[in-house]
């Protein structure tokens, strides 16, 4: 199923797509359901913490909009502003860095360094602050950074708690697949040397969504087409196969010794074709708009509206 948070003038409330035009409320529905025992979630992140017992009441709900019980609590898509789907995690987004053989190669090119695969997977974190929707803004803050730049990736929605995961249980801890674009102030991430964090953690730096596709609709999420386009231009063009470590080592490698926990999400790395390391680089500015499409679970669409004057060299 499609998960998605949305605004329809009550605030963000949790829901599930029924076709192209409308989106079941799933709080209301469940307040109409009482038999089903579930209170009403609240947000998608308590949703993701009930378990299996969630989503069989979803089932259960989408039975009964199928036959017609829950008119009151459909509402048209037109009326509705889809969020993050998780507006503010209740952790760093973890994220991971130097995962496409092809992205390390077009870096080295760019700086004129050697090409060096990482031995064990790079991780870094951005902060919860840095988290907007479909259709929100990215950031350029011009004092700041001018050199903003895209990164479409795949990122994983962790629905079970687990500390020392086995690859081979990783997907049993897996709640679902989202979109993330891990945005990078490539000045920053320079500066700041030997560390991500700066250059990836300002506001609007980490749209998300636009809905959360759950496990089971994804038959294999290392084999999906991943694509992002700047105005229209097709700038990044790979499948998740070609990630250096797959989601399964990530998840194992990551929580070695560290919890993770429902509603946790892990952005899995992007491939090539990143602003920066074009033939004359191109940076996002004002008035780009930037999609990012994964095969199974949508697009992704934000426009870039700089902020704060424009810095001016003494
Ligand atoms: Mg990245």
């Amino acid at each position: 199923m499609r998960l998605i948070t949305f605004d329809a003038g009550q605030g963000s409330r949790p829901g599930v797509g029924l076709d192209a035009a409308s989106i079941l409320d799933l709080d209301t529905a469940l307040t109409r359901a009482p038999a089903l025992g579930q209170a009403p979630f609240g947000s998608l992140h308590e949703l993701i913490g009930r378990g299996a017992a969630g989503l069989e009441a979803i089932e259960r709900l989408l039975g009964m909009a199928a036959s017609g019980e829950l008119d009151a609590a459909k509402v048209p898509v037109a009326e509705a502003r889809v969020l993050a789907p998780i507006p503010r995690p209740a952790k760093n987004v973890f994220c991971v860095g130097r995962n496409y053989v092809e992205h390390i190669a077009e870096g080295a090119r760019a700086q004129r360094i050697a090409l060096d695969l990482p031995e064990f997977p790079v991780f870094f974190s951005k902060p919860p602050t840095a988290v907007i929707g479909p259709g929100d803004a990215i950031l350029v803050h011009v004092e700041v950074s001018t050199t903003v730049d895209y990164e479409v990736e795949l990122a994983v929605v962790i629905g079970k708690r687990g500390r020392n995961i086995k690859a081979s249980e990783a997907f049993d801890h897996v709640f679902g697949y989202t979109i993330v674009n891990d945005v990078t102030a490539r000045d920053l991430q320079r500066r700041h040397g030997g560390q991500f964090l700066k250059g990836k953690g300002l506001d609007g730096s980490c749209p998300m969504g636009p809905g959360i596709v759950t496990r089971d609709e994804i038959a294999d999420p290392g084999q999906l087409a991943i694509r992002l386009w700047v105005n229209g231009e097709l700038r990044q063009d790979a499948n998740t196969r070609d990630m250096i470590f797959p989601i399964a080592e990530l998840i194992e490698s990551l929580s070695e010794g560290l919890t993770l926990e429902p509603g946790d999400l892990l952005a899995t790395g992007t491939p090539s074709g990143v602003g920066y390391a074009m033939r004359g680089p191109q940076f996002l500015k004002d008035g780009d708009v930037v999609t990012c499409e994964i095969e199974g679970i949508g697009q992704l669409v934000n426009p870039v509206t700089e902020v704060g004057a424009v810095r001016r060299l003494a």
